[in-house]
């Protein structure tokens, strides 16, 4: 399966947006190891995939964006089949489909007799095993002799062993070694893994380049989604895809207030936990006299009590800890729904 996390054969970016941060990063790169930080859901991922094409690339552009991967030399089309020899990934197990890897690449989850799966989730961690391995091919020369590169992603998936297992390389790598590791939430790194990588920043797109490449995905409105998910691209297609739509997102604030659970039950519960915790802060922000951040002013109810919205969001924020494995996804939300149409009829205090 061809790679669609990489500069393809016709020199296409995976997101067009990434262009003005791969030029920087592949302009100021002096470390052999970088740290690409910024909001999740605008393209780390890719960001870090193509840096490690790039590296490996045998005949890198020149413009327009200089030391960019080809997209067509052998080491090129190595990368796009995800079969370079002087390339390793390290991605938790639970990620792979997200991220349309094949699950037959790395570990997959155990098989019980008849090949399904077991019932054991994939794991959300970076474990040992998979440092232990990318250490064997850090001692290994390299196979096309241009550079040899790890993607970590997203970092702060290491658990604290494997971390650990991961510093000294990373300290001093040696021969062509490089590394590429991206994160959301670089504060949840050790400090010793963040001091030893240059940090290349990844903000948000800008909100044209984001609608146009959402339109082309097929999502209609999308600057409903796109503001639902806090200016995200790959968020608002992921939301999209699981079955949010810009009507039920602009129905959802009345739909609640009027206690109708059904409003969010299509919907993953995580995904529903989320859509509440957002109407929550963007209630708390127009009782503070704020604009909303996520839906349109005008989807939303009158002004709220702003104490009874934080009890809403207090409670959203437990439930939220469980959410990927609730006992009984439908009682959850009839509980959250129900005791947040009440916490919305407490009156406004005069101030
Ligand atoms: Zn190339």
């Amino acid at each position: 399966m061809v790679s669609t996390v990489c500069v393809g054969e016709d020199g296409q970016l995976p997101l067009p947006w990434l262009q003005a941060a791969l030029t920087q990063a592949l302009s100021s790169a002096r470390s052999h190891a970088l740290l690409v930080q910024g909001p999740a859901g605008v393209g780390q991922f890719e960001m870090a995939q193509v840096l490690a094409q790039s590296w490996l690339c045998e005949t890198p552009s020149t413009a327009p964006v200089p030391g960019l991967a080809c997209g067509r030399c052998a080491s090129c089309h190595l990368f796009q089949t995800r079969s370079h020899p002087d390339f390793q990934l390290l991605v938790p197990d639970a990620l792979r489909e997200l991220l349309g890897l094949d699950e037959d690449e790395g570990e997959s989850p155990a098989k019980d007799g008849e090949g399904k799966s077991s019932k054991s989730k994939p794991s959300r961690e970076i474990k040992i095993d998979a440092v232990r391995r990318m250490l064997s091919f850090a001692q290994v020369t390299s196979a096309r002799g241009r550079a040899k590169v790890v993607v970590v992603y997203p970092a702060e998936a290491l658990n604290t062993v494997a971390a650990n297992a991961l510093l000294k390389t990373l300290e001093e790598p040696g021969g062509l070694l490089r590394f590429v590791l991206a994160s959301s939430a670089p504060e949840g790194l050790l400090p010793t893994i963040r001091s030893r990588c240059q940090p290349v920043p990844l903000g948000l797109p800008t909100g044209d380049a984001a609608l146009t490449w959402l339109r082309a995905k097929g999502v209609d409105s999308p600057e409903v989604l796109l503001a639902a998910c806090g200016g995200r691209p790959q968020q608002a297609l992921q939301w999209s895809q699981e079955g949010v739509t810009a009507k039920s997102w602009l129905e959802l604030p009345r739909r609640l207030a009027r206690n109708e659970v059904a409003a969010l039950t299509d919907w993953p519960v995580p995904r529903a936990i989320e859509a509440m915790q957002r109407l929550v802060t963007d209630l708390i922000r127009t009782a503070h006299g704020a604009p909303p951040s996520y839906f349109p002013r005008e989807a939303l109810p009158a002004p709220r009590n702003p104490e009874a919205m934080q009890a809403w969001a207090k409670l959203l924020q437990d439930a939220a800890r469980h959410a990927e494995h609730p006992l009984n996804a439908n009682l959850l939300l009839e509980s959250l729904v129900g005791q947040g149409q009440r916490l919305m009829r407490v009156s406004v205090k005069p101030t």
